[in-house]
This record gives structure tokens, sequence and C-alpha cells, in this order.
């Protein structure tokens, strides 16, 4: 049996502590073995603890830590079979040395394998690719009773009932031991990058309708302190893989690994975030970006992982924490992005980090996967900020009034009837789990508080 320690656990807005029993493991028998006697609290796979909220805590059970097997194979056709606990940033040497890069990585590479087919993540490309799930072939899965599952996309209907289920399902169906997923081509290790700065929200959301299809990769920054008519002003950052005939000339670009980051930000006890220096940081942040910008090579680490060269960013924030605030409405909806700027800029809620995503058509058979066809807006927000809650329960109204939805891997303050209005499809999530796991082995602090 592998070492048990107990350790008070958050998710990466620091938010909702809570103490567990962590107990690291390493194969399929000492998993069964540890889910005969699974305690009243239950038991929760937990990755790199990426997710924002509560997501990968299981305050007074069992959670696995699954990051001490760290094997993978990448075969001739570039597809990967890996440890769930593999870190994502570490696969990406090796995938470029053969040409390949991950077929989709949301905004931090230092998320395991297992927490981007649990979340179903995302990245800029998702109306090009789809999701992290969209890529996955099989995965093993350990159900409550101990048993090892290879279940397949292409498997018998039951096989790809646990499947889809496990994509996007939170950990609930159990645990994910290792799995095999496409890659895609990289000729290069850098982005060819176009930047364009636009004055107004209207500008920028139609610059993303008229041109995304146009690339694979999309995202723009919003500057989340603008008001008026400078409301919802951005920089979109739009690119695909470089061929080497751009990049010749260019200076070697930084290949990113998994590696710990050089830098670390203060430990700090009281944020030195406030309205005053986050409207400082996106002034200064949108009058940096060029106004029109094509053709530039730019290295993997700062198109797709800006924030990771800071070690703990989220302690910025200081002892309160922060939350993120992502949404996805349908496309005819789109006022909700601004109403949601206007309604957070109006309580001075200070976000430096807003990002504004488009995505394509979500994949219906995985009930609690997040993306649907539409747009996506996520906003940071320190959580002692005057009115915080109100706003947010009204913009939540908002959403749903839409057929949108919240995002499970960020929430930290949905209710049972947020979820279960946003996520149409949760009771065919939840018969798959009274199959797999009558008696509710598999839990976690966000299972209990939105009684999933
Ligand atoms: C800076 C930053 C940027 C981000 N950008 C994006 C983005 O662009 N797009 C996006 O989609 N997400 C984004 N995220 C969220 C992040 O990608 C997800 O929360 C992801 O699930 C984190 O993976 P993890 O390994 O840290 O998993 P954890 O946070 O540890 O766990 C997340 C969930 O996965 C489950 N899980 C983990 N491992 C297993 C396993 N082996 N078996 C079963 N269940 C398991 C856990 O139980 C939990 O429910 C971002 C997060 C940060 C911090």
């Amino acid at each position: 049996m592998g070492e048990v320690v107990t350790r008070t656990l958050t998710g990466w807005g620091l938010t909702m502590p809570s103490t567990a029993e962590v107990m690291s493991v390493f194969d399929a028998d000492e998993i069964a073995a540890a889910l005969a006697d699974p305690g009243i609290r239950g038991v929760l796979a937990r990755g790199a603890g990426r997710s924002y909220g509560d997501a990968a805590q299981n305050g007074g059970g069992l959670v696995f830590d699954l990051m001490g097997r760290t094997s993978f194979d990448i075969a001739d056709d570039g597809s990967v079979i890996a440890y769930a606990g593999v870190v994502l940033g570490d696969l990406i040497p090796q995938l470029l040395a053969r040409g390949r890069f991950l077929p989709v990585t949301p905004g931090t590479r230092y998320i395991t394998v297992g927490g981007a087919i649990a979340a179903d993540v995302h990245g800029k490309n998702h109306h090009r690719d789809g999701a992290f799930g969209d890529h996955v072939r099989w995965l093993e899965l350990i159900t409550a009773d101990g048993t090892l599952h290879h279940v397949a996309r292409d498997g018998s209907f039951d096989e790809q009932r646990i499947f889809y289920s496990t994509l996007g399902g939170m950990g609930l169906t159990g645990v994910i031991l290792r799995a095999c997923f496409d890659t895609i081509p990289s000729p290069t290790s850098a982005v060819c990058v176009d930047t364009e700065r636009f004055n107004d929200l209207d500008s920028l959301m139609a610059s993303m309708v008229a041109g995304d299809d146009n690339y694979r990769y999309s995202v723009a920054w919003i500057d989340g302190t603008a008001k008026g008519a400078k409301l919802g002003r951005g920089v979109l950052t739009r690119g695909d893989h470089a061929e080497p005939a751009q990049t010749s000339g260019q200076k070697a670009t930084v290949v990113p690994t998994g590696a710990a980051p050089r830098f670390a930000s203060p430990s700090i006890p009281l944020s030195p975030l406030n309205r005053l220096t986050i409207g400082l940081f996106n002034e200064a942040y949108f009058r940096r970006a060029p106004k029109n910008r094509a053709g530039e090579i730019q290295g993997l680490t700062s198109f797709f992982y800006p924030l990771d060269v800071l070690a703990g960013w989220n302690r910025v924030y200081g002892p309160g924490g922060f939350l993120q605030y992502q949404f996805a409405v349908p496309d005819a909806d789109s006022d909700v992005v601004r109403t949601a700027l206007e309604r957070l800029g109006a309580i001075g809620a200070p976000s430096f980090l807003s990002v504004l995503k488009r995505f394509g058509p979500g994949r219906l058979r995985s009930p609690l996967s997040f993306p649907i066809q539409g747009w996506t807006l996520a906003i940071d927000v320190p959580t002692r900020v005057d009115g915080l809650a109100e706003v947010l329960d009204d913009l939540d109204e908002l959403v749903l009034a839409a057929g949108g939805r919240l995002y499970l891997a960020k929430d930290s303050r949905m209710t049972p009837r947020t979820l279960e209005r946003g996520y149409p499809q949760l009771d065919e999530f939840r018969a798959v789990r009274a199959d797999l796991d009558p008696r509710g082995v598999f839990t976690s602090d966000l299972a209990r508080r939105l009684q999933l």
C-alpha cells in the first residue's frame, strides 16, 4: 500500500481548503486494495491540483495521488500512451522532437493527463479541434468495486457509456489509470501569430466571428477594467504551428517542459493587486500590444503558457484567494459577454485575466463536458470584492436563461440547481454513476456541494 499523508488541499484559487488522507498510488492492484475499504467519506483521484475550486478535494476522505508514475510512450503515428499522473509539459519536448504537439492544451502545461480527461479541458483551438476528450482513443478506468475497465471510443455500447461519461466526469466515475490519445503535427517548436488590438468589444467579437475559422488557435485577452466606450477592448492573438520556412533566421525558440518555473511570485500576506495596480497593468498591456502585426514567430511558452513563467502567481491575490468565473453561452447570446463585463466593472472587480474564446460544437455524449458552441468568457476575480456574490448570482441567471453553463473545473460557488439547469443531461451522468458506483465511493468536495 502506498504512503499515506494527512494534507490540507486547495484548488488553484486557494479558496475552500479541506484536509484529506493523501495516498500515493502506482498500480491497479494498489488502487483496488484501497478501494476495498474506502471509509465513509469516500475516495477521489487528484492530478496536479490546477482546477480552481474544490473539484480535486475530498475533505475527511481519501485522495489518490497518481503523480509518482510518470512513464509514457509515443508511437510512430504520434499517439501517446501515458499514465494519468504524467504532466502535459513533460510530454512536450518528446512530442516536438517527433514533429508533434498536444492535441489540446489549456493555459498551463502543469496539469496531468488524468486532469485533462476528467475535466475534458479545452484550449485556444476548440473551434477547430474540439476538447481533449475528442482525441482520446481509449482509457483504463478503475471503478468502485476495484475492476479495471479498458474502455475505447469505438468499443461496445457499455464501454462507450463509461468512456464518454469519464470525459468531463470530474473523477466521479473512477480512477483513470492510463490513456491513449492522438496528437497533432507541429513541424517546428514555434507558432506563427497574428495580433490585433481592438478598442471596443463589438469590433473584437466581430473579428473573431469573421476570422477565427482561418486559424487553428484564437484567444482574446480583454481589459477587464475598461469602461464606457472602451468596454471590452482587447488584444486578439491567432495563429498556427509555424512551418520551418517561417522560422528560418529566427532565434531558437524555448521548448517548454514540465519543470518548475524559474521565477516565483512573492508570498505575501496582503494582496498588492488592487483596482489601481490592475488598472495600470491592463492599460500597459493593452498599449504594449501592436495594433496589427502579422506573421510573428513566437515560442510555444509565450503563446500557450504566458503565466507559467511565474511560479505560484495565484498567491498574489492575497490570503482570500480568488475565483475564476467561466461561462459558455450560445452564439446568439453573445450579449451576455458584454453584460458580464459591465456588471463586474460596475462593482470594480479588478481582473487582470479576462479571456474570451469561441467554442465549436460540444460533445453531447459526455453529459458533464463543458464546451457548447458559442462564446466562453473566463474572468479571474479576487473573492474579497463587495457585491461580487450578488453580481455573479445575477450573471448565472443570464447564462442559464441563454442555455449556457458554468465550468466545473473552475467553479467554487455554483449551487446544485445551477448545475442541473446548465447541464440538462445530468441525469444520464447520474445513471452511469449509479451503475458503476452504487455505494457512492467516488466523491469530492465539489460533488457534495453540488449534490452530484
Ligand atoms: C493557469 C491556468 C490556466 C488554465 N487554463 C485552462 C484552459 O485554458 N482550459 C481548460 O479547460 N482548463 C484550464 N485550466 C483548468 C485546468 O486545465 C483543469 O482544471 C485541469 O483539470 C487541471 O488538471 P490537474 O491535473 O491539475 O487536475 P486536478 O485539478 O488535480 O483535478 C481536476 C479533476 O480531475 C480529476 N482527476 C484528476 N486525475 C484523475 C484521475 N487519474 N482519474 C480520475 N479523475 C482524475 C479530479 O478528481 C478533479 O475532479 C487552467 C488552470 C490554470 C491554473
